[in-house]
């Protein structure tokens, strides 16, 4: 069974992208939905999901002295480039980096490298449909291996249950996970909003996905906010025949469904609402 990858982006946070993947939730049927956001997750916050699987995260390597066999002879200092080793040749997970070179080097075999506990994952019932989500520890790196992993799962939960559609609510930026989360992407939509720095992500991001042959869309979110530079986004992607298929007005109702700890295509029926609607039956009629 084919099944075809909606990643909802955008440059940067704060964008109004998680709470339009998650109107797509409540709007698309017979999909599993993945939060790719691993690094602040919270679509979780408004799909009320019931935990029914966690699997830890095991996501790098940390180095291990075993002091009975460490003689104090110094070495691992000269060699660690992350100034990790500390007094008596403690080492300090924290800043270790899981290189191994203390390892390699260490002339007495003290130093074991072993795998670092980084974060959990999730399996989740949602009045939704399956969400996939995750919980990186605090200053984790391994972002876009994580956000590789949760795609996976949902691609077999997908395969599992015969449903021919994953909506990822993808990462802000343009580095490694967020190009974790376009890998195998059928469609994604490039939320963006009428600022110069909105202008800016738009065009950085768009190459990327240009770059992976994705089919891309673009919505403005907040339009009316400024409609000058919203002319201006609108004329970009027609330049580069990138279809520009909504504008959302500005809509207090977005906080008011997220205090609310539900969705704004649940929470509200008014025209920034009507609008992801449209958005979606426009993607949805095209994947
Ligand atoms: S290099 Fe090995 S033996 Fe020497 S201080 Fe470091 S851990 Fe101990
Ligand atoms: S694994 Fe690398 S970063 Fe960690 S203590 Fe050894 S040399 Fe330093």
């Amino acid at each position: 069974m084919t099944i075809r990858e909606l990643v909802v982006i955008s440059g940067k946070g704060g964008t109004g992208k998680t709470s339009i993947a998650a109107c797509f939730a409540a709007l698309a049927e017979r999909k599993v939905m993945v939060d790719c956001d691993v690094d602040a997750a919270d679509l979780h916050l408004v799909l009320s999901p019931v935990v029914t699987r966690t699997e830890a995260f095991q996501g790098g390597w940390v180095a291990i002295n075993d002091r009975s066999l460490c003689i104090g002879c110094g070495d691992c200092t000269i060699y660690c480039r992350y100034g990790a080793i500390m007094d008596f040749y403690e080492i300090d997970p924290l800043r270790c980096e899981g290189c191994g070179v203390c390892a390699e080097f260490c002339p007495h075999g003290a130093i074991e490298m072993q795998r670092r506990d980084s974060g959990s994952w999730f399996l989740s019932d949602t009045p939704h449909g399956p969400l996939v989500h995750a919980r990186l520890n605090i200053a984790e790196g391994n972002s876009g291996k994580l956000v590789s992993l949760l795609k996976e799962e949902a691609r077999k939960i997908a395969q599992e249950r015969g449903y021919g559609l994953i909506i990822a609510d993808g990462s802000p930026g343009i580095g490694c996970p967020v190009i974790s989360s376009l890998a195998g992407a059928s469609a994604a939509l490039i939320v963006t909003e009428p600022t110069p720095s909105g202008m800016h992500d738009l065009e950085r991001i768009s190459a990327l996905t240009a770059q992976f042959r994705i089919q891309t869309y673009v919505c403005v979110n907040r339009f009316d906010v400024n409609r000058e530079m919203t002319d201006g986004i609108v004329d970009w992607c027609n330049e580069r025949t990138i279809p520009m298929i909504g504008k959302i007005p500005f809509d207090l109702d977005f906080n008011r469904a997220q205090g609310a700890g539900t969705t704004m295509a649940e929470f509200s029926f008014g025209a920034a609402s009507y609008e992801i609607a449209h958005i979606w039956g426009t993607i949805s009629r095209e994947l």
